[in-house]
């Protein structure tokens, strides 16, 4: 059956790029070849979370860590989530694998506390697809119960396309994640279109400004006026805010002067597999940092 899906789907894609170039024949191909190594990828364990840890700016000290989502497959190899995400999207794979990750993220973050460790909040991103589905902010809750993970340091980052269907369904989980005490941060923020009106009525406490921002921090004023006027927003909306993909020096102390809140970005972490970033989250002392070679504490 699952040969017969596979001729299928071939001939499904030969069909729709008949008439198109060698590049979407291309695209077309490698997405029917996605489509079906996630089939059963779950079930192999081919998936792995690495976690990013999340600076606050004005103290330098490890506030969290964002838990980001690694695919290997035995014949594609290693497939970057956003090429494959869109496509779990697609197929509804998404929700079996954004309740992996939800339980996973949960599980490593309690062990890592029971471990003396020190996370503070563990962020997780979550597709719009998952939010519209009923029993998703009971899963969320489930996770955090069979793991042992207290809701309170459990945040949820949605972009702001998940928050455009303004839906009661949406507002279900967003009620229940009220009352629990569950935290939501918009992602990759000021790429998408949030009305304003609209952004001031969500239960959202974090705005993360989207990377592209920030790299162009030096190009010109033009990203930076942005990135300031939107670190200005969230405080208008009394939101914080957290700037991702920091790189440089240079984008650091800017984003000291514009006063946000938090920071992210190669400058600081990658992400890590858990054995690896457990040693940024212990609180140190500033000589093992500087025996380590590197940059662990802010200014
Ligand atoms: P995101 O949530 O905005 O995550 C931040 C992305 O920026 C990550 O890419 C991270 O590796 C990358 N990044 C962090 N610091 C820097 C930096 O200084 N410079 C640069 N150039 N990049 C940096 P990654 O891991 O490839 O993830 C890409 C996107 O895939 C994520 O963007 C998120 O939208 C999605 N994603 C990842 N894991 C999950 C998941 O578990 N569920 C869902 N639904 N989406 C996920
Ligand atoms: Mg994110
Ligand atoms: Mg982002
Ligand atoms: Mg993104």
């Amino acid at each position: 059956a699952a040969a017969a899906l596979h001729n299928a789907k071939q001939d499904d894609g030969r069909n729709r790029i008949q008439f198109h170039s060698p590049e979407a024949w291309r695209r077309s191909r490698r997405r029917l070849d996605l489509e079906q190594a996630m089939q059963g990828a779950l079930e192999r364990d081919e998936f792995s979370l690495v976690y990013q840890p999340l600076y606050e700016l004005r103290g330098g000290t490890v506030v969290g860590v964002e838990a980001l989502l690694r695919w290997h497959h035995r014949d594609l190899g290693h497939c970057p989530p956003d090429e494959f995400i869109p496509i779990a999207e697609a197929t509804g794979d998404i929700n079996p694998i954004g309740d992996w990750v939800l339980r996973e993220a949960c599980s490593q973050a309690a062990a890592w506390s029971r471990a003396g460790i020190v996370v503070g909040r563990m962020s997780v991103n979550v597709s719009a697809v998952q939010l519209r589905d009923p029993g998703f902010a009971a899963r969320v809750l489930g996770a955090c119960a069979e793991s042992g993970w207290p809701p309170t340091q459990l945040e949820l980052e949605l972009t702001e396309s998940a928050l455009l269907r303004d839906t009661p369904a949406l507002w279900h989980c967003f009620d229940v994640f009220a009352r629990e005490g569950v935290a939501l941060a918009i992602d990759d923020f000021g790429i998408g279109f949030s009305s304003l009106s609209y952004l001031s009525r969500l239960p959202v406490g974090r705005l993360k400004i989207d990377r592209s921002f920030i790299a162009g921090l030096g190009d010109g004023r033009r990203s930076a006026e942005v990135t300031r006027a939107i670190i200005q927003l969230g405080k208008a909306l009394r939101m914080q805010v957290l700037a991702e993909g920091v790189e440089t020096a240079d984008d650091e102390s800017l984003l000291r002067e514009f006063g946000c809140d938090e920071v992210q970005g190669y400058l600081y972490a990658r992400p890590l597999p858990a054995r690896e970033v457990s040693r940024w989250l212990q609180p140190r002392a500033d000589d093992t940092v500087a025996e380590s070679g590197r940059v662990t504490v802010l200014r």
